[in-house]
């Protein structure tokens, strides 16, 4: 599997990940135009994504997909609780899949899971082809044991990094705003995500993509440095036994195989 995320945070998402047979693209948050220069300088080729998967229905993971399924004519797999919201803005394109159980694509087998977030439902994706995993983990307020053991095994984790709690806390964002990013249902702190890498490292997993990371509330040395410490706290070194990468909201990542 290839896997390219080419926008990451509240002013969008969208990542590809492609095998021999099929390309699915996660999330379209970006603009027709953003996404068509964001995906030519990566190299991907538009035209020949198979399938849209949505994580939930807030704006920064939706915002592009009515244009884009007006011009491939894709088909959108998302969970029945966003598919009402969703709909309206791109009928006929939204399938009737049930997401609470694995499906197939192509070679990739498709496995959704519940992330605790404040919209209609949220999900996470481990995805899978042959013995290799890429799980997918963003927008959500904590990482239950439940969730754990949904990452656990993965090759591959992308994981929200949203925010560094002293930023936040002093930061300009008006109280409520803040208890809602700190919430159950919120967004993940930078210390909770290098607790889960952390888990998931001792459980084998060897490579970490920090998404998600707030403009305002966090820097990506902070969130980087959290999850690199920690780990390198408990006996891991970062960029030998395991190796974390950034999510960037205005630039593609590499092309990370797995
Ligand atoms: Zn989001
Ligand atoms: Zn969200």
């Amino acid at each position: 599997m290839e896997f390219c995320n080419l926008a990451s945070g509240s002013r969008g998402n969208c990542t590809v990940i492609s095998t021999d047979r099929v390309n699915i693209m996660i999330d379209d948050g970006l603009n027709l135009r953003a996404l068509t220069e964001r995906a030519r300088l990566a190299n991907i080729d538009l035209s020949t994504i198979d399938a849209i998967l949505i994580t939930h229905e807030h704006t920064d993971h939706v915002k592009g997909i009515a244009s884009f399924c007006k011009k491939y004519s894709v088909p959108v797999y998302c969970h029945a609780e966003s598919k009402e919201f969703l709909e309206p803005m791109i009928y006929p394109y939204v399938l009737d899949t049930d997401m609470d159980s694995p499906f197939e694509l192509g070679d990739l087998t498709i496995t959704p899971f519940r992330l605790p977030h404040d919209s209609n439902y949220n999900l996470g994706y481990k995805i899978t082809q042959g013995k290799s995993v890429i799980s997918i983990a963003t927008d959500l307020g904590f990482v239950s044991e439940g969730t754990l053991e949904k990452l656990k095994g993965s090759d591959f984790v992308m994981l929200e990094s949203n925010h560094d709690i002293d930023m936040l806390r002093e930061g300009e964002y008006p109280f409520i705003l803040k208890q809602r990013i700190m919430g159950k249902n919120g967004h993940l702190s930078n210390d909770d995500c290098a607790q889960a890498v952390l888990e998931l490292a001792r459980n084998g997993t060897k490579r970490f993509l920090l998404a998600h990371l707030s403009q305002d509330n966090n820097t990506p040395e902070l969130a980087f440095d959290c999850t690199a410490k920690n780990l390198e706290k408990n006996y891991f070194t970062e960029g030998q036994d395991v190796f974390v990468d950034l999510a960037n909201q205005y630039k593609s990542t590499r092309k990370f195989k797995i």
